[in-house]
């Protein structure tokens, strides 16, 4: 059964792992990333984490890319990316990881991989209508429809994250005012937080602590950050109407408080059960990515071992 790896590439930190065909992970890595120092700096510390991972696992058939950034697939190059990683816009990471590694490559935006990854394995799974939402520094979404990523003509189909919630709102580092990222990205909360007197909190799960602990600035602050992600859920629902929306993301992590306040908020409009966390958090976009390379190799046919049972239906292709 071949083997592929998966690697995701965030604003601050890069994970990776080795997995088959049927889902089983074999080894995993990660490694903070210095993505203020540039493109050299993250692609060292990327070649360094895929040689590991190639190191203490033979027989890698092939190599999948998660990015932050809108990354054209067919290329296989970043044609955007934010200040989050400087020098990032033009990286042609496929090109790059073949020439590196001499492994076929494939990528695509983080956002994507990690709706791929939770439809291969995950909260998704066996579902073919689904929408992701990853809340970490910034918002990342993704679209499938019918089993079928919706990726746009331009590579920014799913950024929900840039889609307006509040006309004329917050200045958004896209140059637009108001996206939605300016209010349910974990950023988003602490700048909530930051807002209001009388709390101290330097980090998202100190507001989630404190709320369990029935603080009320805690939960003042949870229900507006609930409030706007309950309206944004609405908006895709009304836009696309998919059987599930899924949420990743830092701030998913503590969810046990905030969950009954946002089920609350949707069940008002029927929407609460449209809604799930993802399964892999922040993995997911490892999975998505080793799930492309795995759709790459049965593409092109290239890459199945001999002897393997794929031989015959490549040839028979
Ligand atoms: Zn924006």
């Amino acid at each position: 059964m071949p083997q592929v790896i998966g690697v995701d590439v965030g604003g601050t930190g890069i994970k990776g792992l080795v997995v088959n065909e049927a889902g089983v992970v074999r080894v995993e890595a990660t490694c903070a990333t210095e993505a203020r120092l540039g493109r050299k700096a993250i692609l060292g510390q990327l070649c360094e984490l895929v040689s590991e991972l190639l190191s203490r696992c033979e027989e890698v058939k092939a190599l999948g890319i998660a990015s932050a950034g809108r990354v054209n697939v067919e290329t296989g190059e970043v044609i955007h990316a934010t200040n989050n990683l400087p020098g990032w816009q033009g990286m042609p990471l496929t090109q790059w990881a073949t020439a590196e590694f001499g492994l076929p490559s494939t990528a695509d935006n983080d956002a994507n991989a990690a709706l791929l990854g939770e439809a291969w394995l995950g909260t998704g799974r066996g579902k073919q209508n689904l929408v992701m939402l990853t809340l970490g520094t910034g918002v990342g979404g993704a679209n499938m429809a019918f089993g079928r990523m919706l990726r746009g003509v331009d590579w920014r189909g799913g950024d929900w994250g840039h889609s307006v919630l509040v006309p004329d709102g917050r200045p958004c580092n896209c140059g637009k005012r108001g996206c939605v990222e300016q209010y349910i990205s974990g950023s988003a909360l602490m700048r909530l937080a930051r807002e209001q007197k009388g709390n101290t909190y330097t980090h998202g799960r100190e507001i989630m602590t404190a709320a369990r602990q029935g603080e009320a600035i805690a939960l003042y602050i949870l229900e507006r950050y609930i409030s706007d992600l309950a309206s944004v859920i609405a908006n895709i629902s009304a836009s696309i109407d998919p059987e599930l929306i899924i949420l990743g993301g830092g701030v998913t992590h503590d969810q046990a408080i905030w969950w009954p306040m946002l089920t609350a908020k949707l069940s008002s409009v029927g929407l609460a059960d449209r809604v799930a966390v993802a399964e892999f958090g922040n993995w997911a976009g490892c999975f998505g990515a080793a799930q492309l390379a795995l759709e790459h190799l049965r593409k092109d046919g290239v890459g199945w071992s001999e002897g393997s049972d794929r031989e015959e239906t490549k040839h028979g292709d």
